[in-house]
This record gives C-alpha cells, structure tokens and sequence, in this order.
C-alpha cells in the first residue's frame, strides 16, 4: 500500500476489479474542488459525429475498462497518484437535442474546472468536445501549443453547412488564435480526402502535419524529441487524442475507422513523449464501445489516459 497523502486507486486486493463502483481507474469521485490537482471528466457526447454514432457511451466505457490499469507505469516508473490529487469529476450535463447548447455548457463546465485550478483531463465524447474544451483554456492559459493525433486533420471549414462538428474543430481553434499553429503538431493523417489538398490548409498556416505513412514501422520516440523541440518546455501545451488515430486492428471501436493507422505501441510512445512539455490539459476522444466487441478500444484508451497523467509536469519517476 502507498503511504501517499494523495487519493489512491481503489486496489485490486480491496475490491475484485470488476466489482465496486466504476469510477476512472478506481478514484473517488469528487465535485469541482480547490483540493484537486487534475480532474477526470467525462463528456457524453456523440451529436457531432459525422458517420457511426455512440460515442456518448464512451465515457462510461472507458471507466469500467480502466479498472484494470493500476497505479504505476513499470517502464517508465511514473508514479502519477503519488505526484498530484486525482479524482474523478464526472460528466459534463450536455444538452443531447442541442450540439451549439453543449457546445456552450461544456466551455461553463471548464470555465468552473479551470477557476479552482484543476488541469482537466476528458473522456470523449466526439471531438466536437476539444473546442469548448480549448476555449476555457485560453482564458486561462492564452496561446497553447497542441500536439493533435487523429486519422483526419479536423479541418473542415464546414460539414452540411454547420460550422461546429467533429471534423471541423481545429479549423475554429486557429481561427479563433486559440491555439500556435507554428507550435502544434497533427500525427496519424491519412487514408483518402475529398481533394489532394485536405490537409494544406494547416500546413500554410504552420502546423506540422506527419502523416500515418510518415509512422509506419518506425519508433516515434525521435519524433516526440523534435515535437518538444518544437514546443518548449514553458509554452501552454495541450494534448488531444483521437482514438482513430491508431489502427482499427488495435482501437476497432470508434465511429470513423480508417486502415493502416498507429500502433498500439506507437500512441504509447507519443504520449509518453509528450512528458518534459509544460501539459495543461488532455483528452481522449472518439471511442464508440458499439464497434468494440472486445473492449479493447476501451482498455486502450483507458491506459492512455493513465499515460497522460504521467506525462504531466511533475509527475514523479520512481527507482
Ligand atoms: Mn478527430
Ligand atoms: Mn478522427
């Protein structure tokens, strides 16, 4: 058992693992708190999806596959509950008839999260989610870098006319000067396009763009090297996670699949990587358990998660 003063993981020898209640990694849960270091939250959301639906489930997916993540990294010794006061801070109360109203509640939810100093860290929902989520965060932190994994580049000026959907997000986030392009990062772009130059747009504005093909059979860990090059180690930095990103064979679960994505091994090595940069906020999103008949895609994105949190600053290595 720790000694930690910090909430601790439910342990598996207290409570069988597929009992007790299912909160992320076995927290406890709490309200919006002075007391918390980082808050899990999770946002219901699957009304801005563009082709299979369910990822309002996601959430609640995540956190019963997550019971079986334990409390430390045994490559990296990252010993995350012992570093920062963790809880769970539930779900966002979207307004499932409404995407522009959830779209509005979830920045208030944040605006709450970011007063009391809590570095969020969300459970998707779609990822129409990371705008509101981005929005909050500027108030607080202003420009941010962002390191973006996803099999699409989200940049869609408009789908069916509407400016606001999952695909079109990064697109407002430049706009809006929410995030650097010069400091933000796309990995895992690929597959087929409406044109040749879909993902252009990003790329005249600065954004580094690394295709899929560009990861294939390789390592990712130098290119995290260059990516916090690139960033710094003091710049606002945010990481947003796509579970489509990695390949369908690993992460099958998720409303938009496309071949021939990251491995399993790869998005580890990406998150990890992204440790050493000053990380004010992740999130995971995408994951549609309909699709995941195994509850892989949920067990990995559960180990994500706990990847983010050791990845934040602060996070202690252990011997
Ligand atoms: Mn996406
Ligand atoms: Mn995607």
């Amino acid at each position: 058992m720790s000694e930690s003063k910090f909430n601790q993981p439910l342990g598996g020898n207290q409570m069988p693992r597929f009992g007790g209640p299912a909160t992320m990694f076995r927290l406890p849960s709490s309200e919006i708190s002075d007391d918390l270091d980082v808050g899990i939250i999770g946002i219901p959301l699957d009304i801005g999806a563009s082709n299979r639906s369910g990822t309002r489930y996601g959430p609640r997916d995540i956190r019963a596959e997550s019971v079986l993540v334990r409390p430390y990294g045994m490559y990296t010794k990252a010993a995350p509950f012992d570093s920062f006061q963790v809880a769970d801070i539930g779900d966002v109360p979207i307004n499932t008839f409404n995407l522009l109203d959830s779209i509005d509640i979830i920045e208030s939810h944040y605006d709450a999260v970011m007063e009391k100093n809590i570095k969020p860290v969300t459970l998707g929902g779609d990822h129409t989610i990371s705008l509101p989520i981005l929005r909050a965060l500027y108030k607080k932190h202003g420009k941010m870098a962002l390191v973006h994994i996803d099999a699409h580049a989200d940049i869609n000026d408009n789908m069916f006319g509407e400016k606001i959907a999952h695909g079109t997000i990064f697109r407002r986030a430049i706009e809006e000067g929410l995030v650097d392009p010069h400091k933000m990062v796309q990995i895992g772009q690929r597959a087929t396009g409406y044109s040749s130059r879909d993902f252009q747009w990003a790329i005249d504005r600065g954004v580094r763009v690394v295709q899929a093909e560009e990861c294939w059979l390789k390592s990712l860990t130098p290119l995290m090297a260059e990516v916090r090059e690139l960033i710094g180690t003091d710049t606002p930095t945010y990481l947003t996670f796509d579970i489509d990103g990695i390949d369908p064979a690993f992460a099958p679960g998720t409303g938009t699949p496309e071949p021939a994505g990251l491995t399993s091994p790869q998005a580890l090595e990406i998150v990890r990587g992204m440790y050493g940069t000053n990380l004010i906020g992740a999130d995971l999103v995408e994951v549609s358990p309909a699709y995941d008949t195994s509850g892989n895609t949920s067990l990995l994105a559960a180990n994500i998660v706990f990847e983010m949190l050791c990845s934040l600053p602060g996070c202690v290595r252990r011997d």
